[in-house]
C-alpha cells in the first residue's frame, strides 16, 4: 500500500512522521519503503543519515539509473529511497517519472510511504495520484488545519482516499484547539495525537528516528500506535 503523508502548511511533521511511522511498521514486522518525496528540501534522508548516498532519487529522476539502485536499508529495518540535499540533483530531476519509478517497486513492500512537500502545487498533485491512501499531519493551529482541509479536498479531486489525519505537537501550547473542533473543521477523524516532545528533535541531532533513539518517550509510544491502527491490528 501505498501512502502519501501530507501537510497543507509546512514544517508540522510530515518527514517526522514519515520516518517514524516507517520505523514503526517495520517494528511490528512490516516491509517498509521510505520515500523522500519532497525532493526540493530532501531532509529525510538526514534523519537516516543517506544524504550523501548516490545513487539517489535525483539520479532515478534524471534516468541515470533504476530505481532499485537508490534503495538503501537501513539498520533500523526500512529501507529509504533518499534525495540528495544538492540543487543540481534537484534541477536535473523530472518528477513525471516519480509514479512509474515508485510503481515498479511498491509491490516489493507492504507499506511505501512518501513524504511529500508541504503545499498544493503540481508536485503534490503527482504524490496525491500516486497514493492509495493519504495520511494528513496536522498540528492543533487554526492555519495548519485550514490549509489541512485543502489537501483532503485536493486528495478527493485526484481519487485517493484518506487513511485519516494526525495532530503532531499536542500539549505545546495553553488553550489549543480541541480533537472535537478540528475533526467538525476538517470533517475528517484525528486517527492519532503525537504529543510535543523534546526527544525528536533530539533523536534528529542524533540522525536517528525517535523510536530508536528511545522506544519509551511519550512520541515513540504515540508512533508505535500510530502503526498498529494503521494495520488494523489496534
Ligand atoms: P515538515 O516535514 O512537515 O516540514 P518536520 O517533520 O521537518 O516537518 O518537523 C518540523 C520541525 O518540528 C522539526 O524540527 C522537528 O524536529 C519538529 N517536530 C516535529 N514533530 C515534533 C513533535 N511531536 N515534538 C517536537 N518537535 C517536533
Ligand atoms: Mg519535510
Amino acid at each position: 500500500m501505498i501512502i502519501t503523508v501530507a501537510s497543507g502548511k509546512g514544517g508540522v511533521g510530515k518527514t517526522t512522521t514519515t520516518a517514524n511511522l516507517g520505523v514503526a511498521l517495520s517494528k511490528i514486522g512490516k516491509n517498509v519503503l521510505i520515500v523522500d518525496g519532497d525532493i526540493s528540501m530532501a531532509n529525510l534522508a538526514l534523519i537516516f543519515g543517506f544524504e550523501k548516498k548516490r545513487p539517489s532519487l535525483h539520479e532515478v529522476l534524471s534516468e541515470e539509473c533504476e530505481v532499485g539502485e537508490a534503495i538503501y536499508k537501513h539498520n533500523s529495518g526500512v529501507s529509504v529511497l533518499p534525495a540528495s540535499l544538492s540543487i543540481e540533483g534537484y534541477k536535473k530531476s523530472d518528477l513525471d517519472i516519480f509514479p512509474d519509478a515508485i510503481s515498479e517497486v511498491a509491490d516489493d513492500y507492504d507499506y511505501v510511504l512518501i513524504d511529500a512537500p508541504a503545499g498544493l502545487n503540481r508536485d503534490m498533485a503527482i504524490h496525491l495520484a500516486i497514493a492509495d491512501k493519504v495520511l494528513i499531519v496536522l498540528t492543533p493551529e487554526l492555519f495548519s488545519i485550514a490549509d489541512g482541509l485543502k489537501i483532503k479536498q485536493s486528495s478527493e479531486m485526484a481519487g485517493t482516499s484518506i487513511i485519516g489525519a494526525i495532530l503532531n505537537r499536542t500539549g505545546r501550547d495553553y488553550g489549543e484547539m480541541k480533537i472535537d473542533e478540528i475533526e467538525m473543521i476538517v470533517q475528517e477523524k484525528i486517527i492519532c495525537a503525537i504529543p510535543e516532545d523534546g526527544n525528536i528533535r533530539n533523536s534528529t541531532l542524533k540522525r536517528r528516528s525517535v523510536i530508536e533513539y528511545d522506544p519509551n518517550t511519550p512520541a515513540s509510544k504515540a508512533y508505535m500506535e500510530l502503526a498498529l491502527k494503521i494495520t488494523g491490528s489496534y
